[in-house]
Order: structure tokens, then sequence, then C-alpha cells
């Protein structure tokens, strides 16, 4: 099969042609229909993290159909049209495992990382991590919601029924985010680096009632039942969420990754860390 492989940091993905992979115990083969491009690859692909599989296939926004079960597998069929995500292996066992939170699985393993991905004409998949999605969305557009649209339901679901959720960063999953609030009829203030007017541009055409840098203070604060939601890709820099000035410790506010972030409120901001054994080097 045909693959883009990343063979080195810092060169471009090379066009290759590889052998084909076959499902083991529990993993099915998918024909990649679309693979979409997260900030994470461009990280991988500069070196920026540690550990990769060399030479490895990028790409962990996968959606394709099930040509072939491996041994074990059971609730995927043939031609079932399913998903991929970051998030390719867990142990199972582990009590994060255990508890729902297998994101935080010290023994997993990253699609497109430390597993092959989706920048190729097949990819072999855990079947545990491949998800059925609904035939409303075409390959193109069900892609990005595998990564993006993951990690920013996530963090919005965790803002709970807030009616004025601020979004600090504004990237692939708050612009997402941002149309589902929009529909349900939230208040959304969308917080760039400071002087991004570009950015902030982006999010008044999608219809956001606020824009500014985060360093400025948005129009309301975001307490009593409002929320900060701060949905980032792994290692990403986001910009530093400052409060309010008139916010208060009650200020609901959340954040997630592709895998984990600690929130580290001080006492006039809010700033994002990478999860423990995550941490990029630097
Ligand atoms: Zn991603
Ligand atoms: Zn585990």
């Amino acid at each position: 099969m045909q693959a883009m492989v990343c063979e080195a940091a810092n060169r471009p993905l090379a066009l290759r042609t590889v052998p084909r992979p076959s499902p083991g115990p529990g993993e099915v083969l998918i024909a990649v229909r679309a693979c979409g491009v997260c900030r994470t690859d461009l990280h991988l692909v500069d070196g920026e993290l540690p550990d990769p599989k060399r030479p490895v296939i990028p790409g962990h926004e996968i959606v394709g159909t099930v040509a072939a079960l491996g041994p074990g597998v059971t609730g995927l069929r043939v031609g079932a049209r399913v998903g991929v995500p970051w998030l390719g292996w867990t142990c199972g066992h582990c009590a994060y495992c255990t508890s729902g939170r297998e994101n935080l699985c010290g023994e997993a393993r990253f699609t497109g990382y430390q597993r092959d991905g989706g920048y190729a004409e097949f990819a072999v998949a855990d079947a545990r991590y491949a998800f059925a999605l609904p035939d409303a969305y075409d390959d193109a557009h069900a892609a990005p919601l595998l990564c993006a649209g993951l990690i920013g339901y996530r963090a919005y679901a965790l803002c709970g029924a807030a009616k004025t959720i601020g979004l600090y960063g504004f990237g692939a999953a708050a612009h997402l985010i941002a149309q589902v609030a929009l529909v349900q009829g939230r208040t959304i203030y969308a917080m760039t680096r400071p002087g991004d007017s570009a950015g902030q541009a982006f999010a008044h055409t999608l219809g956001v009632h606020w824009t500014g840098g985060s360093d400025q203070t948005p129009p309301t604060p975001l307490c009593c039942g409002g929320s900060a939601s701060c949905a980032r890709s792994r290692i990403s820099r986001v910009p530093t969420a400052r409060r309010s000035s008139r916010s208060r410790p009650t200020c609901r506010s959340t954040c997630t990754s592709c895998r984990s972030s600690l929130l580290v409120p001080t006492r006039r901001s809010i700033a994002c860390a990478p999860a423990r054994s995550m941490a990029p080097r630097s």
C-alpha cells in the first residue's frame, strides 16, 4: 500500500510503498477514506513529541471502512464505517482504565505516534478504539470530529448548563464547539492570543458574541453560572487565560486535551499544563 511516512523529525513526509498491515488479535484493518490533520501531527513532524515510532505513519483523525477483522473481534463487521482517534490502545486493567479514565492509562499508545496512523491506504486499529460513525456526516466532515471535535466536546460537556462560555484559544476544537454552543443559545466569548486579529475575525464569522485577546477582560465575568472552557490539543500552547477581575473562586473552569491536561489556577491566571509523561521536551 502507499503511505505518507514520517521518517525523521523536521523532514517532509515521504510517499512510500509499504506492506499492508494485518490485524492482530482484537484489531481491525481499515480501508482509509479520509484522515484529518491535527496540530499534534505537526508537533510530531517537528520532532516535539518524545520517542515516536520511527518511521511512523501519522494521522489520528481516521475515517474508513472495516476491511478485515482480527481474531476475537466482535461488535464490528466488514464494511462498517468507523472512526479512529488519537487514543489508540490502553491496557484495560489499570485504575484509570477501569474507572472510565482510560485516557490517563500509563501504558496508553497513540494513533499516528506510537501506532501507525491514517495517512495511508490502510490502517490497523484496536477494535476498542474504532467507533461507529453516524451516516449524517460525510467522510471529510467526520474526520476532524475524531480529535478536535472529541476534545472540544469533552470540555464543553464539563461546562454543564452554563449560559456564558469563554473559549480560551480559538483553534480546531473551539471553532467546532462554538458552533454547537451558539445553536444551543449560549453566549460565547472567544479569547485568542493577544493581537491575533485573524483568529478573532474568524471567530466573528461564526457568530460568537465577543472576541478579544486572552489578556483582555470579557464583557461579563465568567462566574456564577459562567464557565471557562479550554480545549486544546496535546501539547499545543494555548493563551494564558486571564480571569476577570470580578471573577470568584466559584468560577467553573475546565480544561481538556487529547490525553489530559492539568488545570493550574494561579492568583490571576489559568494555565494549561501537559499531563505528566506526555510533557513535551523543552
Ligand atoms: Zn489531534
Ligand atoms: Zn490502563
